[in-house]
């Protein structure tokens, strides 16, 4: 193992890669090194600097100059691990946006993927092939493959028989010493003989000695019946015969240690469209284990077992059967899934399964369902089961999911065994779930970790379960979770001397220096697992339940800018940590989250749509932003809410003059110069776009009466009825004014709330956390809607979605407000006849349109008026956020920066609904992109 590396080697480390990467792309800040460093387990390792990678090239830079400073080095993916093996106290190596390539392969057969991609966005351009990559773990929606791979993740449905071990076709690797195999390459794999031999002899010299030593052939075939990630994929040795092959298998599960996966080639797997699902209830635990090996010769594809306590912890939500509350004490579920080609293989199958479950006693008759929404309830619900343990947490506790395999006809025994060393180690609110078929069961359980007595109650536990796993059932301590820190020090006790010797060898081999990811899967340190472990110190009740997953990161427009949801908490948790302890504001930390954690939070709230247990992190940062509000930011707020008109009228009169000045001077110098200022006064004057709105003045017309239309009251935003299109994008017409007259075309008669100039929802304020204000405003317009809308009897819809989720929020049903993607979708697409352009558009749903739920309405509307409709999956959130595009711009143009590349040629708009968010739209894509209440009402005749 490599001596832990000083901080001079780190120091130099640094200096030498400034003369060969980007500046930025090398981290070293305090805050950074701790949020960016931290993974979902619950170890912490703070790295001394953080490398993000864009090529090979550079990877092997990095590798070159840590070989020679002897620093080790931790590869990282999305950091969703749970067993401590992505974390690092020397260099992280992260991946940039270089990694995120891939290439499907002739019928969808294969796909080659690099190791940023994530799991789900594999699948995406699968779907089209009615195939999936096998490895299923449950945070697809988050893991990278590089992550997948390297942990042999598996989940619910693939099992032993579809993860990255069974389903790898090719892969290429860099080792620690630069040696880069393409296993897909004659060449390159005949040069592996050449330029490394002494591995390629020694892989060969292992495989020999285990093929001739039966019984321990027999014992690792044995081992990778059930699910394994305990130590090395040894199967590889008794598997495979071509030293190369040998080798990529040995990648897989080898949790960085042995080399970095640069490219990985899956043979796809079936992703059948007719899905069934039944959630069986059982009075006894032991009759759904039976029930478990009789279905493990039937037609299933999942099959997962929750027992009475997992059982409780999801009770009374939306979409289980009441008959929940009936089953016994030591009752149990099973929630099981069937897929097939076709709707008549499907019904074969579900009659199959209901003739064998008839055999076993149930609490009521099994009951298959082939609605997608009943059954995507159920699988939710089991999903749900690790974060509802993490949501009713102590606060400063942490919770651990265990993952463990016993053989499949032991499963009864084995969860009452679980179940009783759970409770005689007094962790009385846990709760045993898993994937019953491979005998696969997660525990999951709280934790405190600030009490010496309580670390030492978790280390007798872990040792009595390794005793139970291994010693009576022969099981794996890690069955899809990887070895990492957490499992290392009981490799030896699960595989035995021999067996480990092996992996030392393995491990030699591949990194003599041991450079790679030292610590994990093997260690020396017998008490490795009781080392490191990461404080959760209470913040703010808003974030306090984060059990620090990283679901939230892909959604958040200032990830690998600054900070993710996740590490603006752990970043706030270190910030309360301190101050708690020294009684001193932590300066160095505050000054870096203002702008890091603060300032560059777009305060979205799409980390709410992916975070298992419901946080909102841009709820922190709004609040952290009010309380940092001086006394007089107050006054100045609550005097521009009351004088809003007048305020309104002088921001027109801004971008009038700059829309003038555009018009003289040229987009060019205009920017040359403008940019100049902005950069020579620290940032401090806003930036200029060249799709910045040209002023338009939308003033309501007088109540004209009623004609023969339906009565709609509309709400033109303050951005709507003052801000135009863009210069060089048609005439300044202020959108209200088409908006009317589609409402028109569709049969509607407008009525617009008084005062209009005026009127404002209060998001402007909130997002500031102005919260006084903006609640303001929105009673005010709860008013002007209120008596527009003659006490809600007319359809109320507001035409700028961020304004909409606002008062939705606001009103609490109060009023009944709609969005205009949704009220042109449900009530104006079927009262007009569309002509579609021939063009291809981009739309993008906006953040509150997604939170809305009416994101596939925007792409539906759009798809009635062109024969071509893009949504650019890479971008969530634009980071305009409001006026942010104009004050942190680099939050925008980073959050946007996979946009122009994903449009297709001839695509010359895009369709939004949201005003200021398209400005930063148009800018980074090159074109306009205007609100979809403009093409539709283009497209109406
Ligand atoms: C709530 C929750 C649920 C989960 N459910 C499951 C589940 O159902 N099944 C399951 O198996 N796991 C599950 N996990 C664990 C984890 O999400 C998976 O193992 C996932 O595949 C890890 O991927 P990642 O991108 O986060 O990798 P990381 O955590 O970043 O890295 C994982 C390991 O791979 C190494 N690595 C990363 N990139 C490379 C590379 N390019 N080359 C070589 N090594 C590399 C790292 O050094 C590290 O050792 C869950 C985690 C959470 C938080
Ligand atoms: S905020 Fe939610 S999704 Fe994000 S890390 Fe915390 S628990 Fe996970
Ligand atoms: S609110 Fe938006 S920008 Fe802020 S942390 Fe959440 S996802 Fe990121």
């Amino acid at each position: 193992m490599a001596a832990p590396a000083n901080r001079s080697a780190h120091r130099e480390l640094h200096a030498r890669l400034l003369r060969e990467l980007p500046a930025e792309r090398l981290i070293t800040d305090p805050l950074r090194c701790l949020a960016w460093g931290g993974d979902a387990s619950f170890y912490r390792l703070v790295p001394q600097l953080i490398v993000v990678i864009d090529s090979e090239a550079e990877l092997l830079t990095v590798l070159t100059h840590a070989r020679e400073l002897k620093t080790p080095l931790t590869f990282r993916a999305a950091g969703t691990s749970l067993s401590g093996q992505a974390i690092s106290d020397s260099v992280l190596v992260m991946l940039g946006d270089g990694w995120r390539g891939c290439r499907v392969g002739e019928g969808g057969w294969t796909i080659s993927l690099q190791p940023a991609v994530i799991g789900a966005a594999a699948n995406r351009r699968l779907a089209p092939f009615h195939r999936k990559i096998g490895p299923d773990p449950a945070s697809i929606d988050a893991a990278m493959i590089g992550g997948i791979a390297a942990n042999n993740a598996s989940g619910m449905c693939c099992g032993t028989a579809q993860n990255s071990y069974r389903t790898l076709e090719a892969m290429r690797v860099v080792l620690a010493d630069g040696t880069v195999l393409d296993s897909a390459d004659v060449a390159s794999r005949a040069s592996l003989h050449i330029t490394r031999p002494e591995l390629i002899d020694g892989l060969s010299q292992l495989a020999r000695e285990v093929r001739d030593d039966r019984a321990l052939a027999d014992r690792i075939r044995h081992k990778f019946r059930i699910k394994n990630t305990t130590g090395y994929s040894l199967n590889a040795l008794v598997d495979h015969e071509d030293p190369i092959d040998i080798f990529t298998h040995l990648m897989i599960g080898s949790e960085g240690t042995l080399g970095f996966i640069s490219e990985i080639t899956y043979r796809t797997v079936p992703d059948h469209a007719h899905k069934a699902s039944a959630l069986i209830l059982f009075d006894e635990l032991a009759t759904a284990c039976r029930a478990v090996t009789l279905l493990k010769s039937c037609p299933v594809d999942a099959v997962e077992l929750a027992d009475r306590a997992a059982l409780r912890s999801v009770q009374g939500k939306p979409g289980l059967p009441a008959s929940l509350a009936e089953v016994g004490p030591d009752g149990a579920a099973l929630l099981v899934e069937t897929r097939a080609a076709d709707a008549a293989t499907l019904a074969q199958q579900i009659a199959t399964l209901e003739a064998v479950l008839g055999t076993v006693r149930t609490h009521e008759p099994p009951r298959f369902s082939t609605d997608p929404a009943e059954c995507a309830r159920y699988w939710a619900v089991r999903k749900g089961m690790f974060p509802s343990v993490g949501a009713m947490r102590e606060t400063g506790t942490t919770v651990i999911i265990e993952d463990v395999a016993f053989p499949v006809e032991r499963l009864a025994d084995a969860t009452l065994d679980l179940q009783m060393l759970l409770r005689a180690h007094s962790y009385d609110e846990a709760i045993i779930f898993g994937h019953a078929l491979e005998g696969n069961l997660h525990f999951v359980f709280t934790q405190s970790f600030d009490d010496p007595a309580e670390v030492q109650r978790y280390a007798r536990f872990m040792d009595a379960v390794a005793d139970l796993v291994v010693g009576k059932y022969d099981g794996s301590l890690k069955a899809e979770h990887g070895t990492g820190r957490n499992m290392a020090p009981f490799v030896e006790m699960e595989w035995g001397a021999q067996a480990t010797a092996l992996m030392r060898r393995i491990k030699r081999l591949f990194d003599p220096a041991g450079l790679l990811n030292p610590g994990v899967i093997l260690n020396d340190d017998p008490q490795a697992h009781l080392a490191n472990l990461k404080p959760l110190p209470a913040a703010d009740p808003i974030v306090d339940k984060c059990i620090e997953c990283g679901f939230c990161e892909p959604k958040c427009p200032s990830r690998g800018l600054t900070l993710s949801p996740r590490q603006r908490i752990v970043g706030w948790r270190e910030i309360a940590r301190v101050e708690r302890e020294t009684k001193t504001p932590a300066v160095e930390l505050r000054g870096l989250y203002d702008h890091a954690g603060i300032d560059t939070c777009a305060a979205c709230g799409l980390c709410a749509t992916a975070c298992p247990v419901g946080i909102e992190t841009g709820l922190l940062i709004k609040a952290l932003r009010g309380r940092a509000a001086s006394p007089l930011a107050k006054r100045v707020a609550s005097t521009v809410a009351s004088n809003f008109g007048a305020v309104t009228a002088g921001v027109r009169v801004g971008l009038g003059a700059a829309d003038l000045l555009h018009a003289v001077v040229g987009t060019k110098a205009m920017k040359g110069a403008l940019d100049g200022v902005r950069s020579l006064s620290g940032g401090r004057i806003p930036k200029w776009s060249p799709a910045l709105a040209r002023p338009v003045h939308f003033v309501a017309p007088k109540a004209a009466g009623f004609g023969s239309g339906v009565p709609l009251v509309y709400f033109p935003s303050c951005a709507a009825r003052n801000m135009g299109p863009q210069r060089g994008d048609g005439d300044a017409v202020a959108m209200p004014a088409v908006a009317e007259r589609l409402f028109r075309k569709a049969g509607f008669d407008v009525i617009y709330p008084r005062e209009l100039a005026q009127l404002c929802c209060g998001q402007p304020f909130e997002s500031k956390g102005l919260a006084d204000a903006a609640d303001a405003k929105s009673a005010e317009l709860e008013a002007a809607l209120r008596e527009a809308s003659d006490g809600d009897r007319h359809p109320i819809v507001f035409d700028t979605s961020p304004c909409t989720w606002r008062m939705k929020r606001f009103l609490a049903g109060r009023l009944d407000v709609r969005d205009s993607v949704e009220f042109i979708h449900d009530e104006v697409l079927p009262r007009v006849t569309l002509v579609p352009q021939a063009a291809p558009v981009a739309v993008h749903p906006v953040c509150s349109l997604r939170k809305m739920g009416s994101a596939d309405k925007l792409a539906a509307i759009a798809a009635r008026c062109s024969a071509q409709v893009v949504t650019v999956d890479d971008v969530q959130c634009c980071g305009f956020a409001g006026d942010r595009g104009f004050t942190h711009p680099e939050l925008n143009e980073h959050a946007l920066r996979h946009l122009k590349p994903a449009l297709p040629s001839g695509c010359s708009a895009g369709y939004s609904s949201s005003r200021t968010c398209e400005i930063g739209l148009s800018e980074m894509a090159g074109m306009p992109y205007r609100s979809i209440i403009q093409l539709v009402e283009a497209c109406a005749k």
